[in-house]
This record gives C-alpha cells, structure tokens and sequence, in this order.
C-alpha cells in the first residue's frame, strides 16, 4: 500500500468547482496584484482569527522579515529563537544583520521553553520569536510575562499553526505583538504558490506593514519607509479565500487521524499513552500531545477537567504529526522502502547549522533540540488519509520494531 507524506489532490478535488471558479474570475479580471481578493482575504482572516489588522505577504518568510523590519529592528540588536524549527525564523533575523540567540526547547511539546527564554536576554535583546512547531501552541502565557518584564517585542511564527486556540481560546497570532503564517502548500492553509500574513492588533504596527508590503510606498511614488516587495498574489487570495472556510473541518480530521494512530500504537503495545517523554520497553514510539496542558494552566491546577473537556483548549491541529523513535534513520529507510512517505523535522538545529558559526554556540545547552533531531520522525497526517493507511503504517512500524 502506498501512502504518500501528502497528497494534495484529494482536497482540490473536493472543492475544485470552487476554486477553479475562483481562479476564472481572477483570470477574467485580468487584476494579478493585490486587489479585492486580497482585501476580502485579509478581513476575513481577521474576522476569524480575532484580531485588528492583516497585511497578505508574499510568504511565511515575508512575513516574519516584514515584522522585524517594522519594529526596527537594527543591526546587533539579538533577536531570541527556538534552535528547533524551519530555517526561516532565524535566517530572517541574521538577513536584517541583527544576531538570532538561540533557546533549547521544551521536551513536549518541541517549542521555545520559557526556563531558557530569561537566562538568553541581554541589554540587546530586542524581540521573541516563539515558534508554535507542528501545529501546536507555545507557553505563551510565561514568554509574554518574561517580554513583559523586559520590555520585549512577541513575533509569532505561526507558520505551521493557522487556526491553534491558546488555552484562553485566542488565536496565536493574536497573542504576542505580531503573528506571521505562512500559505505555503503543505501548510493547514496553503495556496497554490507561495504566500504569507501578518496579523496584529496594534494599529500603528498593522499601518507600517501595509505600507512597507510596497517599498513604504504611501502615496503612490512617495516613499517615508524603506520596505520591499512583499505582495500577495491576487490568484492565491482567490485560492485561499475559498480554502480558509474549510480550514477547521480539515483541522479536525487531522486530529482524528492522529487519534487512530495513538489506539493503534497502543493496540500494537509500542506506545502506553501521547506526551510521553522518555523510551522504554513499553514505549518505543514517543507520541504528539494532542491537548496539552501548561505547567501554570490554571485548569489544570485546579484540575478543572469539565472546562477541558467541553472546550478544548492548546489543541494541536498536527501540520506535522511527528513521533520520535530511538532508530530514526534505520525506520525511516525501511518505511521508505515500503513505499510509505515520511520526514525529518528538522535533522539540524541551528545552533549546529553551518552558516551560524560565527555565533560559535555550545551545543551542550541544546539538549532537547539535538535529542530531537536525531529521533523525530513524521508521518502521513493529511486530512484524507484514511484508517487503513493509518494502520498500514503503525504494522509497518510494529514490523521495523519486531525485526529489529
Ligand atoms: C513554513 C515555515 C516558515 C516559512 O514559510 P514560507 O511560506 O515557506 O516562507 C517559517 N517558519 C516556520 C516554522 C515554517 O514552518
């Protein structure tokens, strides 16, 4: 049985009257930069995120260059990042000449830990970049109160987490200064092409970043800031603005599927239960957090279990579902072999990343971030999978663990 890490095709199908129609109508106009679609996209996007301003961008990687650029940010200012995520959130720090320093990551959950955020700041710390990786949200309550107390600007790369409520049901995003997503194809809400947003509640913030998406141009010719050209494709609005009402029901069969993955690496006696953090002869397949529930979450101090069962809250939306296993690079050899897609997420921190040794880190103080890119491994999760791949891939995983 072949199953693919993604296939695509499946959802176009299901909604391609839409979309081509969409697609025609842009044609027709013969309007390819910007226009109304982008407009409507961007109200709607605030309409269902919750929040003041959005700003379409030409990309997730935009998008994070254009929140740094309007808060000013200058060279040798240090900007703090996870080590653990897609190159884009540091790299776009580097480009601007600031310093990116580095934070290990949370054994859970795989984002920014807040223990390590304090002890990283420096009289030229600037900003924050927590990352919600995978499609699950970061401890926002704690970097929030730590950018609090030291004057700190939040950028939120939610570039893999379109549509994840923090635990007080907002949007992330919506929580620190700026949110940056990415319309990337293999994001929850992906374009056709490449695309992006910037999301933010301040007025002033949200004004500057639509005037740089165009050179800072405003008005026409006239240029108060220096930006770039960071605009969003009329044909990707289209695209988007058919897909984004269909973004939770895709959300939610993601969450399924990880759900039958968890019963059957049960079932399979690989795996006892999700968030697991450590290997043992009954855990052999470390599993995603599908609710996840912060340290100093008031709910669960208090162990209010009806208000996390009727209103899930931190609910991973699993862009990418990912396990971790001891033999990573022998089992995914073997499931590649069985035709069955899978990747790592991300085999190089940055911290060890070849462009970043001027920064000359201790890889010591990278713990959790090296111990997860040498056992992380993702499998199919798309919305259209269905159970019986699900299972073709936890035997095929039961049969790796058995001969091995
Ligand atoms: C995809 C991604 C980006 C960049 O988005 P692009 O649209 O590909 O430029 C940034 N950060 C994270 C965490 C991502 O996964």
């Amino acid at each position: 049985m072949k199953v693919p890490l993604l296939d695509l095709k499946p959802q176009y199908l299901s909604i391609k009257k839409d979309i081509d129609e969409a697609v025609q109508r842009v044609i027709d106009s013969q309007y390819f930069i910007m226009g109304p679609d982008v407009a409507k996209l961007e109200e709607e996007i605030c309409q269902y995120l919750g929040c003041k301003k959005a700003v379409g961008v030409s990309s997730g990687t935009d998008a994070l260059l254009l929140a740094l650029m309007a808060i000013d940010i200058q060279p040798g200012d240090e900007v703090i990042v996870p080590t653990y995520s897609f190159f884009a959130t540091a790299g776009v720090v580097a480009r601007l000449n600031a310093t990116p320093v580095f934070t290990d990551v949370d054994p859970v959950t795989l984002n920014l830990n807040p223990a390590d955020l304090e002890k990283k700041i420096t009289k030229k710390t600037k900003a924050i970049i927590p990352v919600h990786l995978y499609g699950q949200s970061a401890e926002m309550d704690s970097i929030m109160m730590i950018a609090k107390r030291h004057n700190l600007i939040v950028i939120e790369d939610g570039a893999q987490a379109i549509g994840v409520q923090y635990k007080d049901g907002k949007f992330v995003g919506t929580i620190g200064d700026i949110g940056c997503f990415s319309f990337f194809p293999s994001k929850n809400l992906g374009g056709f092409g490449d695309g992006g947003i910037v999301t933010t509640n301040n007025e002033t913030l949200g004004e500057k970043m639509r005037i740089m998406r165009v050179h800072g141009m405003e008005p026409k010719y006239y240029h108060k800031l220096i930006g770039g050209n960071f605009r969003l494709d009329a044909l990707q609005a289209a695209v988007l603005r058919v897909k984004l009402p269909h973004l939770d029901s895709w959300s939610a069969k993601r969450r399924e599927n990880a759900a039958t993955y968890t019963k059957y690496f049960v079932e399979a006696g690989l795996a006892e239960e999700e968030g697991r953090i450590n290997f043992d002869s009954k855990n052999k397949v470390l599993l995603p957090k599908p609710i996840y529930k912060f340290v100093n979450n008031q709910s669960s101090i208090t162990g209010n279990q009806s208000q996390a069962t009727n209103a899930p809250k931190n609910y991973h939306i699993y862009n990418q579902f990912i396990i971790r296993v001891e033999k990573r690079n022998s089992l995914l050899d073997f499931l590649r072999r069985k035709e069955i897609g899978c990747d790592i997420y991300y085999p190089v921190p940055f911290h060890r990343q070849e462009c970043f040794d001027y920064l000359k880190c201790n890889d010591a103080d990278y713990p959790v971030s090296n111990n997860a890119s040498e056992n992380s491994l993702a499998l199919p999760i798309y919305p259209e999978l269905t159970n019986e791949q699900i299972k073709f891939v936890v035997d095929s995983i039961s049969e790796f663990m058995i001969s091995d």
